[in-house]
């Protein structure tokens, strides 16, 4: 018997010039992890930032179902990063980014480590987050927090907005 893949989402957001760079780096993202296994695509939204002043947030997400461990992962999204050109070491805490991917939810799996904490531990706060996890799998029920679509009706007052189907 084969352990089946979980499905995996991850959340994409930056900040850093135009929407139409912005969407370009997110292709570029898709496009490198559809090389690891099946994946589906979030609608875009646009979201209000959250902590210093700066320009909104263009967010999606994707799910995948990859044959990796966790950690692997998370090393190849950081890779990512870096390759689009984020430099952490420059950055300010809830600052502007070029581009961050975040691991949102690994199917039914709750992992506390120190450099990976699964479920992100804001994903429930954030409806710039859920709103494209729900797109992509409306029943979904994440460990420690509950339905997905209940936890996006509790952040509803906060500003975002979809703005393509499709990227
Ligand atoms: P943030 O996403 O909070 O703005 P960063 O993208 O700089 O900040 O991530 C900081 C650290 O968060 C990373 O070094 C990573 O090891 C850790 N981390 C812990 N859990 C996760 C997760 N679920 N997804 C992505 N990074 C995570
Ligand atoms: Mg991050």
């Amino acid at each position: 018997m084969t352990t089946p893949i979980e499905p995996i989402i991850i959340g994409l957001g930056g900040n850093i010039g135009s929407e139409v760079a912005i969407t370009a780096r997110f292709q570029r993202v898709r496009d490198a992890l559809a090389e690891l296994g099946e994946l589906r695509a979030a609608p875009l939204y646009r979201s209000a930032p959250i902590g210093p002043a700066q320009d909104p947030y263009l967010n999606s997400a994707l799910w995948l179902r990859v044959d990796l461990e966790p950690v692997a992962l998370l090393a190849v999204m950081q890779e990512l990063e870096h390759l689009l050109g984020r430099d952490r070491d420059r950055e300010v805490r809830w600052g502007p980014r070029l581009i961050d991917l975040d691991l949102l939810v690994w199917g039914q799996r709750v992992i506390r480590t120190p450099e990976l904490v699964v479920p992100h531990p804001h994903l429930a706060e954030r409806r710039f987050a859920l709103a494209p996890l729900v797109d992509l799998v409306g029943e979904m029920v994440i460990p420690g927090i509950g339905p997905a679509r209940a936890a996006l009706a509790r952040v509803a007052d906060q500003p975002v907005e979809q703005i393509a189907q499709r990227w």
